[in-house]
């Protein structure tokens, strides 16, 4: 059994515990160093990305997280998750940090006042049929993708919305929401073949 851990400062952790546990992995809440360090890898929840990075400064947790990042441990990050792991970041809130790992270049709350959530499809070539059924909800953006990085998924206009980078994986949107598995089931493979 995979022994996995969810990122439990804020944001929608319980979403995320239940289908790891569902899946079959052994599930830790997050919140300390010790917790971090009984797993194999670490799912950062949607949410408000500013108060989680605060929360992680306070708790201690930037710099382990960091470490395990450098050290290889797989992390699957959704939408204020993204925004963490991003190396870069535009509009972020004064002093707003990230972990980072993924070189790119995030656009919080990207879609603005005018489509501040919505749902569509979107293709996943690394994931196979069907087009995955994908909820935004006050989403960030992929802007800019360093060399490093590789875009697995965009929207029609291009747009890019989820991104892998050997051990990291981000998404714009909330596969934890949707009864589609298929990010988390990836992840997963990753903690196993870590
Ligand atoms: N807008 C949020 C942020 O900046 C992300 C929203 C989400 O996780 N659903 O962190």
């Amino acid at each position: 059994k995979p022994r996995v851990g969810v990122l439990a400062l804020q944001g929608d952790v319980r979403e995320h515990e239940l289908v790891l546990t569902n899946l079959g992995a052994d599930v830790t809440l997050v919140r300390r160093p010790a917790e971090l360090s009984s797993v194999s890898g670490l799912v950062l929840p949607g949410g408000e990305s500013s108060v989680i990075d605060k929360l992680a400064r306070l708790f201690g947790m930037q710099e382990p997280i960091k470490a395990a990042i450098a050290d290889g441990m797989p992390m699957y990050g959704t939408c204020a998750g993204l925004i963490l792991l991003a190396d870069r970041i535009t509009d972020g809130i004064a002093g707003q940090q990230t972990f980072g790992g993924l070189d790119v270049t995030v656009r919080r709350n990207a879609f603005g006042s005018q489509a501040d959530s919505f749902e569509t499809r979107v293709a996943v070539p690394a994931l196979g049929t069907p087009d995955m059924h994908a909820v935004f909800i006050r989403a960030p953006i992929v802007e800019a993708l360093g060399p490093r990085a590789e875009a697995l998924a965009s929207l029609e206009d291009g747009r890019v919305v989820a991104v892998r980078q050997a051990h990291l994986t981000g998404t714009s949107f909330h596969p934890e929401v949707t009864g589609d598995y298929r990010f988390h089931e990836y992840f997963l493979d990753l903690v196993r073949s870590a």
